[in-house]
């Protein structure tokens, strides 16, 4: 198909080009009529550019459409070559001070928590880091995608609105200059007519809407019929659903249906409206024309850039009105047909409406009206759309309501809070009989509609969101009408949502209760802003008050619904009152009409418009019983579902309570309740008051007949009964301390703002220390979504800084716990007795009594003040009176201690404002508040019960109220001290009265003292234990590792195989003739899973360490590198990139091995039972041979077995005299060596008879005492065997990712290579982090690389004799050539360290055939000297030789003379190709420091191989311990003497190694090498500042689709690179399955384990293969030591070194695996999750 297109397509671009803009652009100059020649130009050739085959060739058409359509346009505009124009349009216009800069998606927006008038203003990245706000308390976000930045609205900030760089253009502002003064007429008038004629054309097509037919003026002469098939996407469907229909209706792969997927959501063709998914077939040209109407637009957008006098024209074309009167403007058409346009149409003509209409300040409010007029109409078509909001025009309004000045010109011109008010309202029809909003029965279309509906809320916060400064009265008037319609609203609210108690049977069906909390949640912010509105204008409040009293009135005008009223009397008092029953009749929790009326006359008492306008307020009208009756009965209905009464309502109603005391909702919700209460009980008698409330907690019988509470308990024996009665008394006790003791919103109390914040920050710490997001979480948030937190916490609390782990904490300061109150009425229940418990804890810690009395207060308004009489009123005291005497009698009455406990404290409460009365008194008043006097009084004649006070006294002594003692003695002592306050005279001072009644309490002094020491004794023997249990706490907490082991495995081998110093004095050797003989050490262990001791032994039963083994990349220098086919990987040499290696790692937990093998069976065997049952996922794989270490649950895949060191076992001839020296041996070696070479050919040769093999034996003349027929016996038990050949089996498996074989050759390689791997990976560590090479190493670390080093030694008895032979020939060969080994690595292509862990764990293999008498330490030593010479060549060749400055200090030493000679001889033999000599002591220096990791490698090779105990030395930290080393590893301290003792062989070695072709090539440069030392690989760098990275990330877009934005732009802390994940783009196929980038990414840069940073979640993820990862804290932390995953809070965010660092730890560990391991156990959703998706 497309070969046959291809000239087609070309001879089209050729008449194209042929076009001149500059000649079409001079005949619409000449022009008569513009418009039809302009058209005619777009029918001719839009179809022709845009009208293309089944691959659309994007860049094509638009440099086509550039060159043809609008080159033309550019060129009539400017009448000049635009190339020149545009520059001159620019030049001549005056720079906006707006930024204006529309958001890409992803991109970080700062917003200023000091300054922006709301938190929707928001600057961009340029623009914030040049502004004032960078040093404020800001806020980040990540943009979702349109919005602009405000930079330089003054409207928007209220300090610094320009940046440094909008700054420049503000001084030459003269307001309302008109930007066209600076074009030509000429220009105005062609500007004009151009944008004219195309922004129409532009909007009658994109609103076209015939499948088949263009507008007359565009249709073409001859019409060719192709047709396209458009496929309609909505936000319903899903990606899946999408794929999948694309598969059938089109009949194409999974894969191609993804990629038509994704373009489907970003492109066009995507919406109409539609609920199934829809194809339309439509006609190529009208595709075409829409197209080029989609590239116009944002054409315009452009163009207008250069000039704000276009801009200005351009919005002028689109205001105009049309033909067709009100709406025909071409703005009003677009915005209309909003929902019929597809998805990015819209954005393409929002973002013209972004960068024009809102940037003109002039159009700006014009297009507020037009946008406001419209209002209506958008809004019912978003509510029927079916695209997310931010893709409809009404997105919009956050752009035009949040501008205070806007706002304010639509309230009062456009009456916009009506219209938003009513809009609102008519979406929401369902009502009830009484005209109440109802959301039972919701259909989900109805649902779906209600949600959308929301958005309209969040209009009329932005519009409320700026309070004015200055009244109009139109404002007022608008004002007070949208008012009216708000009120409206909340009156359909009223009453919502009723319940009647369910009594017998449960609740058949949960009623719906979500809706209504919904609304009132959303509407929270907007009431308390109406309310704020209010308290600015004195005339609105008064009005606003009088509306909403009418308002209430209507709703419960007939509140006593006919009923006889009924009569109570207590004590003398009596009420009437309306008989109701909140147990019986139907109750709602939604008042929102009263709730606003108690703020506002909290309001008339707070802006004391109260007293100064009295006769204007309705207050005479105001019947408190009517104002309390239904806050009062929600309050009651609370209590009762707390005692228990509603259990068969269900859980929709203790979801309801939950939300109405909830901190999101309880501001306009209970808080409101208590102030209503409040309000009416301040203009009410209390006795009344309380009258009516304990009807209403239908308790009035339990107080009001005496000796009905004795009765009641005997009578009804019903438990349930009585508990029910006594937790209503406690409740309603409860009320009434909140009644009187709430004062802390201002206007109730005399206190401000900051009063009530630290308020509620001391109770919440009460409770415990907190986090800063935890104490926000607790607090009430503005509109502004802020707490006023950080202006208080100061004076509250102090801040403690987090550590590598967890979070910083806020503890309250002590001098604060005075202010604790007990009854806080935002305290849940299980949050009072935490807090409860917590102060007394504190209490007892400084020595005090345990009292928590209540706290000083501060003094109500004048309007509340009437409140503190409850307290004394003869009601309250009868109650009072009653609960003591219940407790007096305690075995006779149903009362609780928590009853008790309350009473105790209202009492308290009492006293304390009576002590305070009398402490303010003034000299003309006296003190009416007389509590102590009527408690001092006893009952009247007919009962004679005692006085309160002598009650009291009683239970001082009570031994069942050990607990209130405390309270009770302090009761008695303020009681004490205010009656002398109020015997003597106001001016006497308090302090003397204080003495005097320390004076009467003697008696019980001694008994006090007793006591008090008592305590004492007590506190101390707490503090003693509590510091103990801290210290081992301390200590298990750093020695974790160490403690499990020394705990749970006394018999570890670590504890009888320490680096004890044995032989301190002497020097200690590691290998060679003078090993220092180490006493064998008898090892026994413990079987953790049949608790078994066993000793090690060679021939006993096999012991096995739990081990994982894992490929690895952390130490690689070459991350592009990987295995290709591991089926034939030859892995005998590695390459010193070190690129990919098999690392082994342990838990340290010993079993048998049968033990194991039963444990690993069993496991297996539970986990197929359960796939098949659950189908779950585990967080390791059976069937990879993966279990968790049944001790401590670490990830495992295999065993190690123990062994005794083998070469002891070996290496029975220790005779060392007459060892041949490095000549020799390496002599004797190749000798035998090339007898092998000889007999394995002989061998493989097939004529070759047995016979004749004897004879060509002799012929080679076989090195004396050589007998390679010789097969030695393995010293192993069985069952050792058997687990040597199953680990080594599975590192061979796991390294090279192939199928388990066991006789693979490449088996024994593996295992030397994972040993050497995992030494140097160890190395590394210790080096990075200073430490010594033998100082204390965790135990599982320290039993790890024993083992595993003994294993690799041991591995070869259970080779193939031969095989095992064939490798140490070829390692041997790449330092001593042979003829039979001629592709052999050069020694740059060599590690050197693997290469010396091969030879010597090969060489027993060849040494146990040659009985001459020479020694395997022998062997050792020279190997070892072998290699390290040939590390030293290899430093030499690649040491860089730039540096020179630092001149050498003292003469040269002898190592600097030596290696000089050295270097000499290298130069030679490279032919002078090796760069010019460099000092010797440079060179020296170099040598010295390359060699250092392969010397601390190979002492703890052979360390661990032998057994030789560490030089005391080298376990301390130092700087270097490069003589120390030596001395250990047998070696010269001047290295250079290991040449000079064997220049025979080692000149001609170096020169054979010299003459290697690729030494050459490197020598030539024409290759590069690895240099040493090779430096520890690291985590990339981290920015200091968080949002430089989301910058970073928004910049980047998805590599597979066109320079779209990624959705998840994830960076690979190992390499750097950014990933688009969790996205179908950018799914690969990896072995046969769909995988995301990351996943992809793992394989290729981590060997399978990656670490990641989601950049958009501000989340570190790990990952490890296909099926696991798990979330990990990610190194940035606020101001306030805590990490925000998800970037919710928007704190700013900086870089945590240390924690970075822990990540980086665990990185080199080759911990990952490990840590997802636990993860997964810990949190089971975790092993849900698609890990391979990401
Ligand atoms: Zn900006
Ligand atoms: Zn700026
Ligand atoms: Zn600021
Ligand atoms: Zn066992
Ligand atoms: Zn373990
Ligand atoms: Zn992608
Ligand atoms: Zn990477």
């Amino acid at each position: 198909m497309a070969s046959e297109l291809e000239p087609e397509v070309q001879a089209i671009d050729r008449s194209l080009l042929e076009c001149s803009a500059e000649e079409i652009a001079g005949k619409w100059l000449q022009a008569t009529d513009l418009t039809r020649e302009v058209y005619q130009h777009l029918a001719h050739y839009v179809p022709k550019i845009y009208c293309r085959g089944p691959n659309p060739f994007p860049q094509k058409e638009d440099m086509l459409a550039q060159h043809v359509l609008l080159g033309p346009m550019e060129w009539y505009l400017c009448g000049e070559d635009p190339a020149f124009g545009f520059p001159k349009l620019e030049q001549a216009n005056k720079p906006s001070h707006l930024c204006g800069r529309v958001f890409k998606v992803g991109e970080p927006t700062y917003s200023c928590r000091d300054c922006a008038v709301d938190p929707t203003c928001v600057l961009c990245m340029e623009c914030f880091l040049g502004s004032i706000h960078r040093d404020h308390r800001y806020r980040m976000t990540t943009s979702g995608g349109g919005g602009f930045c405000d930079c330089g609205d003054t409207e928007a900030w209220k300090e610094g609105p320009y940046c440094q760089k909008h700054e420049l253009n503000t001084s030459e502002i003269e307001e309302e200059e008109d930007p066209l003064v600076h074009l030509s007429e000429d220009v105005i008038a062609r500007t004009y007519n151009i944008f004219a004629i195309m922004f129409r054309y532009a909007v009658e097509i994109l609103t076209w809407e015939k499948e088949s037919e263009l507008p007359a003026d565009l249709e073409m002469v001859e019409k060719s019929d192709t047709y396209y098939c458009m496929l309609f996407n909505d936000e319903v469907h899903t990606y899946e659903q999408v794929i999948y229909t694309l598969q059938k209706a089109v009949n194409c792969t999974q894969k191609e249906a993804i990629g038509f997927a994704t373009t489907v959501d970003r492109d066009r063709n995507t919406i109409r409206q539609t609920k199934p998914l829809k194809v339309q077939v439509m006609h190529s040209s009208i595709v075409a024309h829409q197209n080029f109407g989609l590239k116009l637009l944002s054409w315009l957008g452009s163009i207008i850039g250069y000039s704000d006098g276009l801009r200005r024209i351009l919005c002028q074309v689109g205001l105009q009105e049309g033909p067709d009167g009100e709406n025909s403007s071409l703005v009003d058409r677009l915005m209309l047909s909003d929902s019929k346009l597809w998805k990015g149409a819209r954005s393409v003509y929002h973002q013209l409406f972004m960068s024009s209409l809102l940037m003109d300040l002039k159009y700006k409010k014009l297009f507020a009206v037009r946008f406001a007029k419209n209002y209506e109409r958008l809004q019912s078509d978003y509510v029927t759309d079916d695209h997310d909001r931010e893709f409809s025009v009404a997105d919009l309004s956050v752009q035009i309501f949040t501008v205070p000045s806007l706002a304010r010109m639509l309230i009062t011109e456009e009456n916009l809070m009506s219209i938003i008010i009513k809009t609102f309202m008519d979406h929401l029809r369902h009502r009830d009989a009484q005209g109440r909003f109802q959301f039972e029965r919701y259909t989900a279309l109805q649902a779906f509609k209600f949600r959308r509906v929301q958005s309209l809320i969040l209009d009329l916060k932005y519009v409320l969101i700026s309070k004015p400064t200055e009244w109009s009265d139109e404002l007022r008037q608008k004002f007070l009408e949208g008012f009216d319609a708000f009120l409206e609203l909340l009156k359909c609210m009223q009453g919502m949502d009723p319940i009647t108690r369910q009594v017998g049977q449960h609740i058949e069906m949960e009623p719906e209760w979500e809706a209504a909390f919904t609304l009132q949640m959303k509407l929270t912010h907007v009431i308390s802003m109406m309310q704020d509105w209010c308290a600015s204008d004195e005339k609105v409040l008064i009005e606003a008050y009088k509306k909403c009293l009418a308002v209430l009135m209507q709703c419960h005008g007939g509140y006593t619904d006919g009923e006889q009223p009924i009569t109570l009397s207590i004590c003398g008092h009596s009420v009437e009152t309306i008989r109701y029953c909140v147990s019986q009749e139907k109750v709602s929790i939604h008042l929102p009409v009263s709730r606003l009326l108690a703020g506002l006359h909290v309001l008339l008492s707070k802006s004391e418009v109260a007293y100064k306008f009295p006769e204007l307020l309705p207050l005479s009208e105001l019947s408190p019983p009517m104002l309390i009756e239904h806050p009062l009965r929600c309050l009651v209905l609370c209590a009762q579902v707390h005692a228990g009464m509603w259990r068969r309502n269900g859980f929709s109603l203790v979801n309801q309570i939950y939300y109405y005391h909830n901190v999101k909702c309880r501001r306009e919700m209970f808080d409101k309740d208590v102030v209503m209460l409040q309000t009416g009980v301040s203009m009410m008698d209390p006795n009344h008051f309380l009258m009516i409330m304990l009807s209403r907690f239908e308790l009035y019988q339990i107080f009001s007949t005496p000796d009905y509470g004795k009765r009641f308990s005997s009578e009804i024996t019903h438990k349930d009964v009585v508990q029910q009665n006594n937790t209503l008394i406690e409740e309603m006790l409860y009320l009434i301390i909140m009644l009187v003791g709430e004062r802390f919103s201002p206007g109730v109390g005399q206190v401000n703002a900051t009063d009530e914040i630290k308020r509620e920050i001391i109770h919440q710490l009460s409770i415990k220390p907190m986090a800063h997001s935890e104490l926000v979480k607790s607090l009430p948030e503005d509109e502004n979504k802020e707490t006023g937190m950080e202006s208080v916490i100061e004076a509250v609390a102090h801040f403690r800084k987090p550590g590598l782990t967890g979070r910083g904490m806020y503890e309250l300061k002590p001098e604060c716990a005075k202010e604790f109150n007990l009854y806080f009425y935002h305290f849940s229940r299980a949050e009072q007795s935490k807090a409860e418990e917590a102060q007394r804890k504190l209490k007892r810690q400084n020595r005090e009594d345990t009292a928590l009395p209540p706290p000083v207060l501060p003094p109500f308004c004048p309007l509340f003040a009437s409140l503190v009489n409850i307290l004394q009123s003869d009601v309250m005291l009868c109650i009072m009176g009653t609960i003591l005497q219940w407790a007096v009698e305690h075995n006779g009455y149903a009362w609780s201690e928590s009853m008790l406990q309350r009473v105790l404290h209202l009492i308290g409460m009492a006293l304390q404002e009576e002590k305070q009365h009398l402490e303010n008194v003034t000299e003309e008043h006296v003190v009416t508040f007389t509590f102590t006097q009527k408690i001092s009084k006893p009952g009247e004649a007919p009962k004679n019960s005692p006085s309160i006070l002598a009650m009291l006294e009683t239970l001082q002594n009570a031994p069942y109220l050990e607990v209130h003692k405390d309270m009770i003695r302090w009761i008695l002592k303020t009681f004490n001290a205010v009656k002398k306050m109020r015997e003597s005279s106001p001016t006497s001072p308090v302090a003397e009265t204080e003495g005097t009644i320390m004076e009467e309490s003697s008696r019980d002094k001694d008994k006090a003292e007793r006591k008090r020491k008592a305590e004492i004794a007590r506190l101390r023997r707490e503090k003693i234990m509590a510091q103990m249990s801290e210290m081992q706490r301390h200590f298990i907490d750093e020695n974790k590792e160490l403690f499990q082991q020394t705990l749970e495995l006394d018999a570890s081998t670590s504890a009888v195989l320490d680096n004890s110093p044995v032989a301190s004095d002497m020097t200690l050797t590691a290998l060679g003739p003078t090993q220092t003989q180490v006493p064998e050490q008898r090892q026994f262990v413990t079987c953790i899973l049949c608790q078994e001791e066993q000793e090690v032994k060679v021939e006993s039963r096999a012991m096995v360490l739990a081990a994982f083994v894992q490929r690895s990349t952390v130490l690689s220098k070459n991350r592009s590198k990987f295995i290709q086919d591991p089926e034939k990987y030859d892995p005998l040499f590695m390459h010193p990139d070190l690129s990919c290696g098999t690392h082994t790692s342990s838990c340290g937990h010993i079993m048998h091995a049968h033990c194991w093998q039963r444990y690993f069976d069993s496991v297996q065997a539970k986990e197929q039972r359960r796939q098949q049952r659950l189908r779950l996922h585990t967080s390791y794989d059976v069937e990879n041979g993966e279990f968790l270490c049944p001790l401590c649950e670490c990830l495992s895949n295999t065993v190690i077995p123990l062994l005794l060191p083998p070469r002891n076992i070996f290496n029975n001839r220790l005779n060392f005299s007459d060892q041949p020296n490095l000549t020799q041996w390496i002599r004797t070696i190749s000798q035998q060596i090339k007898a092998l070479q000889f007999l394995r050919k002989e061998e493989s040769t097939p004529n070759n008879a047995s016979t004749k093999n004897s004879e060509n034996v002799d012929e080679l003349q076989l090195p004396e005492r050589f007998r390679p027929d010789f097969r030695p016996k393995n010293p192993y038990s069985e069952s050792i065997k058997e687990m040597l050949t199953t680990f080594g089996t599975a590192t061979y498996k796991v390294g090279l990712k192939v199928h388990p074989n066991e006789e693979d050759p490449r088996v024994p390689i593996m295992c030397w290579g994972s040993c050497a791997y995992t030494i140097q990976s160890i190395e590394r560590i210790l080096s990075d982090e200073d430490k010594p090479l033998f100082g204390p190493l965790p135990c599982r670390l320290d039993d790890c690389l024993r083992s595993l080093t003994r294993f690799a030694a041991a591995h070869w008895t259970v080779a193939s004799l031969s095989v095992v032979q064939g490798h140490f020939c070829k390692l041997f060969a790449s330092l001593v050539p042979n003829d039979s080994h001629e592709e052999l690595p050069c020694i740059l292509d060599i590690d050197m360290f693997h290469l010396l862990v091969g030879l010597v764990l090969a060489f027993p293999a060849l040494q146990c055939q040659d009985f001459s008498g020479i020694s395997l330490g022998t062997g050792d030593l020279h190997i070892f000297h072998l290699v390290t010479m040939a590390h030293i060549i290899q430093i030499l060749l690649t040491s860089c030789t730039e540096e020179n400055g630092m001149d050498q200090e003292n003469p040269t030493c002898e190592e600097e003379s030596a290696v000089l000679a050295l270097y000499k001889t290298l130069h030679q033999y490279t032919g002078s190709a090796l760069k010019e000599i460099p000092s010797g002591w440079h060179l020296w220096r170099s040598v010295r420091a390359g060699i250092m990791p392969f010397l601390k490698c190979s002492a703890l090779f052979f360390h661990y191989l032998n057994g030789v105990p560490s030089p005391p030395d080298i376990q301390v930290p130092g700087t270097s311990h490069f003589e120390h080393l030596c001395n250990y590893l047998s070696l010269p301290n001047n290295l250079f003497c290991l040449f000079q003792e064997n220049s025979e062989i080692m000149n001609s070695l170096i020169e054979s190694w010299c003459h290697n072709s690729e030494v050459k090539r490197y020598l030539e440069g024409e290759r590069d090498a690895i240099r040493y030392p090779r430096e520890s690989n690291k985590l990339i760098n981290l920015p200091e500042d968080y949002s430089s990275l989301i910058n970073q990330a928004s910049n980047f877009s998805c590599p597979k689709s066109g320079g779209d934005k990624s959705r998840a732009p994830t960076l690979c802390l190992v390499c750097g690179s950014l990933l688009c994940s969790q996205s179908y783009c950018c799914q690969t196929e990896l072995e046969g399955e769909d995988v995301g980038a990351c996943t992809a990414h793992t394989y290729s840069c981590g060997s399978g384990v990656g670490i990641f940073l989601r950049v958009r979640e501000c989340q570190v993820l790990f990952l490890a293969g296909k099926t696991k990862g798990c979330f990990y804290s990610p190194p940035y932390l606020d101001d306030y030591g805590e990490t925000d995953q998800g970037l919710r809070r928007g704190n700013p965010l900086h870089l945590c070194k240390e924690r970075f660092k822990k990540i980086q730890k665990l990185w080199h560990q080759h911990s990952v695996t490990e840590e997802i391991g636990h993860a997964q156990e810990a949190n089971q959703t975790l092993v849900g999750i698609d890990w391979q998706h990401l």
